[in-house]
């Protein structure tokens, strides 16, 4: 129990907005405060704090409460563990209570568990101290590295005696749970019941969650030894998913947000070399590909991302892979290569700060540009190589979900393979295609053939909408997007209403520019990727309420779809029936309207124009023309019936 009077006090002094900056990126909104919420996943800031009223609130997924609620909700811990954790923040004394062997039994496991880890992280950092062995062999390993005392301390580095089971007695004497430790992978259990000390002998580095928790180890061994590997982590456990924490995080996210940047590592001692130069904006992978959640990590604190090689590293191209899934998420990915045969740890052991950040910012280059470049040097004047380039260029390029940077890419390879901006465009547009499980050319063969693609609009159309058209292909989506297209088309694989759409949008790179329009869109996208196509009741029952009531409206039988499409609906079949003339329908008008628009648009440009700007005038025009020979193919595509 914590008595009232230190909980109110705890409420008291704790400021919202500084408890929660510890773990998302606050910007300010007149007296409020914005960020993307950290407990559902969005692009658009939806999370709001209020300062004032000492609450937060997330009009996306709902998640309100003061400071000790979003710690409970964020750490995943109880009340009480909530509020010892905001006493620590402010300085203020949470008189705890003895654990007994009752009250340890009643806590929830997770917290045991963490009250394990922390023992064990003290046991280690008191060994590299207070022990002989810990001072002659971990201690001077470190100093010889060329670790400072503040830094040891600061990353609270220990040492694991050589004593094969040191910690698992230890642990034992002050009543700690066996079971708690095997859980966590710092005691084995053998087959004859001996149980040892996994790390015995090697010196450590916790690794702490974002909020500084300790939830696993790294030990390294200090004998060279071929059969043992150098590096030993903790195995997975309930507190520690290796792909959702990244080494360093916790002593990183300050200045991440600080400087809106974040270098990425390969390890411990880069992370540690690199804070004791004085650049903390730094966390490692610890070896692995990176994972989706650990850019997630990083996104809630910066976009800017920037991933350090080692001049000679012989991974670059296999970890090249991996970054895709960073592109995935709108972030700007840069890379650097440091000079022949440096890694960051050894790099930032001969330079200042000052200089480190200087060699960054010289030498890096966006990714798809790495990327260009260091494909083009492998494939040289070998023809069938440079096509596997563009192919494999593009398909990062693809991934992006932001047009305008997607455009921005195709330029820039453009310029370097020296190939037209409309052939990657194509190619782009392919893959996109294939990587949401669309490949049209493939589809339409095998079951409609009676139904064909509209004409594309070009690509260089962007930023316009009409909303009410937008809604129309809503309304075609929601309604009807299970139903076979072709009513009379029985065949199992004919072309579901909802794929068709789908397809006919992405194919345009046009979204659409409503945003509740286009998360309902996304949606579809995830399921058409698994062969679904979700019912009107998840979008009923959607985290968002905006989705919830926009599906409510147009899926009531009493919606009024349009003005235009009632003038000519009277009369005929149920528009369940002849979804293979209206869907099209409602696809052209809606890109007959924004080929309306961009025209205006540029009539508008046009007379705006100074006469003397000839290059201006023929580009304009030229956009017209092209503009113009689409909306003559669309009509063609419409029929003579359609009223567009
Ligand atoms: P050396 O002194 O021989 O250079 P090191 O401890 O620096 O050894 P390296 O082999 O150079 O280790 O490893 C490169 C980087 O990767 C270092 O930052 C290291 O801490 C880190 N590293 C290696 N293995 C792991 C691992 N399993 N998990 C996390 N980081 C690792
Ligand atoms: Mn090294």
């Amino acid at each position: 129990m914590i008595d009232p009077h230190t909980i109110q006090q705890i409420k008291e002094t704790a400021r919202i907005e500084e408890v929660i900056q510890d773990f998302v990126s606050l910007k300010r909104a007149g007296v409020n405060y914005k960020g993307n919420c950290p407990f559902h996943n969005e692009k658009t800031p939806s999370f709001v704090v209020s300062p004032a009223k000492g609450i937060y609130h997330c009009f996306g997924c709902g998640a309100s409460g003061d400071s000790a609620k979003f710690i409970m909700e964020h750490e995943k811990i109880s009340y009480p563990e909530a509020i010892k954790y905001l006493g620590k923040k402010y300085n203020i004394n949470v008189p705890e209570q003895a654990v007994s062997e009752e009250v340890s039994q009643e806590l929830k496991e997770r917290e045991s568990l963490y009250i394990v880890n922390e023992f064990a992280k003290k046991f280690f950092i008191t060994s590299l101290y207070h022990t002989d062995e810990g001072k002659s062999i971990g201690l001077s390993y470190f100093r010889e590295r060329g670790f400072r005392e503040d830094i040891i301390k600061k990353f609270e580095l220990g040492w694991s005696p050589q004593q094969r089971d040191a910690i698992t007695q230890a642990a034992k004497k002050q009543g700690y749970k066996a079971l708690y430790l095997q859980k966590l992978g710092l005691s084995i259990l053998k087959e004859d019941g001996y149980e040892f000390d996994r790390f015995a002998g090697r010196v450590m580095f916790p690794i702490l969650s974002l909020s500084g928790k300790t939830v696993a180890f790294g030990g390294r061994i200090l004998r060279t030894d071929k059969n043992t590997a150098k590096y030993l982590n903790s195995p997975e456990s309930d507190l520690y998913h290796k792909s959702d924490i990244l080494y360093g995080i916790f002593q990183a996210k300050k200045d991440i947000v600080k400087l809106d940047k974040c270098y990425m590592v390969e390890g411990y001692t880069d992370v540690i070399s690199m804070h004791q130069t004085g650049i903390e904006n730094v966390v490692a992978s610890s070896g692995t590909a990176l994972t989706e959640n650990q850019v997630k990590l990083v996104k809630r604190f910066t976009n800017n991302l920037t991933i350090l090689y080692d001049g000679d590293a012989a991974g670059i191209k296999a970890s090249l892979r991996g970054i895709d899934i960073v592109l995935a998420q709108e972030m700007n990915v840069r890379v650097v290569l440091l000079p022949d045969g440096e890694d960051p740890d050894s790099f930032s052991r001969k330079s200042t700060a000052e200089e480190f950040h200087n060699y960054i910012k010289k030498h890096e280059q966006n990714f798809i540009r790495f990327k260009t470049e260091l494909l083009m040097h492998e494939a040289e004047n070998d023809p069938i190589k440079r096509a596997q380039l563009v192919t494999n260029v593009m398909q990062s390029v693809s991934i992006i979900p932001d047009r305008i940077l997607r455009a921005e890419y195709i330029k820039e390879c453009s310029t370097l393979l020296k190939i037209k901006e409309e052939i990657l465009y194509d190619e782009v547009r392919k893959k996109v295609l294939q990587n949401t499980g669309h490949d049209q050319s493939k589809r339409y063969e095998t079951t409609n053939t009676n139904i064909k693609t509209t004409a594309h609009i070009p690509a260089f159309v962007q930023g316009i909408y009409s909303e009410a058209n937008e809604r129309e292909v809503l309304y075609f989506l929601l309604n009807f997007g299970k139903m076979k297209l072709d009513s009379e088309n029985t065949s199992e694989t004919a072309t579901k209403a909802a794929e068709y759409i789908i397809s006919e949008i992405q194919n345009e790179e046009l979204d659409f520019q409503n945003l509740i329009y286009k998360q309902i869109f996304e949606d579809f996208e995830k399921f058409l990727v698994i062969n679904e196509v979700p019912d009107t009741n998840y979008f009923l029952h959607h985290q968002n309420p905006e989705i919830r009531s926009i599906t409510a409206e147009i899926i009531s039988p009493g919606y009024e779809l349009s003005k235009l499409w009632k003038k000519r609906g009277g009369g005929e079949k149920p528009i369940e029936e002849r979804l293979h003339e209206s869907i099209p329908e409602a696809i052209v008008r809606f890109k007959f309207k924004i080929l309306e628009l961009m025209i205006a648009d540029i009539d508008a440009d046009i007379s705006a124009t100074n006469a003397d700007n000839s290059e201006r005038f023929i580009e304009l025009f030229t956009q017209k023309v092209k503009l113009d020979e689409v909306k003559v193919l669309l009509k063609t595509d419409a029929g003579e019936r359609i009223i567009l």
